[in-house]
């Protein structure tokens, strides 16, 4: 996890910061951009749009459908229904952020990788940047909610925190 100091630089910095983990390989074929269709993560896609481009790169999007597993446990019939409602417009509107990089993608010759999986989002991240071979991982230095009173997401701070690939983190 990151330490009080880290912590502080990593909020308090205006310009991107690249955080490399002792056992980091530095390779940049394969990158993860993990999107929730905020300004701030759209923001850090087409940056790493960019990067794909100088380094010849592949891109994967993914985004997490956070679900909340204890909802469904609930026995009333209308509860469950405007979950599973609201979940659905989640997954909606995860997906259309990505086409947006993903044609921009396309415009830039970049092959590009998508998909939208349900879970806890930094748990799915960290997994996924293992499972496909990840050597950089580009987000946002907050997302949704952003609440700027903290400058760092909690999503971020756990991915940088427990991320054994280097992972930059794009500030607005
Ligand atoms: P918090 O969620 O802690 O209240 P926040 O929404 O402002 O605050 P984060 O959720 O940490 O901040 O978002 C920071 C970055 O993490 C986003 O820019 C995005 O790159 C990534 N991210 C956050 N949530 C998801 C998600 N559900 N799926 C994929 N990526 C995500
Ligand atoms: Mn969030």
């Amino acid at each position: 996890m990151l330490g009080s100091t880290s912590y502080k630089l990593l909020a308090g910095s205006s310009v991107d910061v690249l955080i490399v983990p002792k056992t980091a390989s530095f390779k940049l074929e394969n990158l993860l951009v993990p999107t929730d269709g905020s300004g701030p993560a759209q923001k850090a896609g087409y940056k790493a749009i960019n990067l794909a481009k100088v380094f010849s790169a592949k891109l994967n999007l993914l985004s997490v459908v956070e679900v909340e597993p204890i909802a469904f446990e609930s026995e009333v019939p209308h509860l469950m229904e405007t979950l599973e409602k609201f979940i659905d417009s989640q997954r909606k509107a995860l997906a259309s952020a990505q086409e947006a990089l993903i044609k921009r993608c396309e415009l830039e010759g970049i092959s590009c990788f998508s998909s939208i999986e349900d879970g806890v989002p930094h748990e799915i991240i960290i997994d996924f940047s293992a499972k496909k071979s990840i050597d950089l991982i580009v987000m946002g230095s907050y997302g949704k909610s952003g609440i700027k009173k903290f400058l760092l997401g909690s999503v971020t701070e756990k991915v940088v925190g427990l991320s054994e690939v280097p992972v930059l983190v794009v500030k607005s």
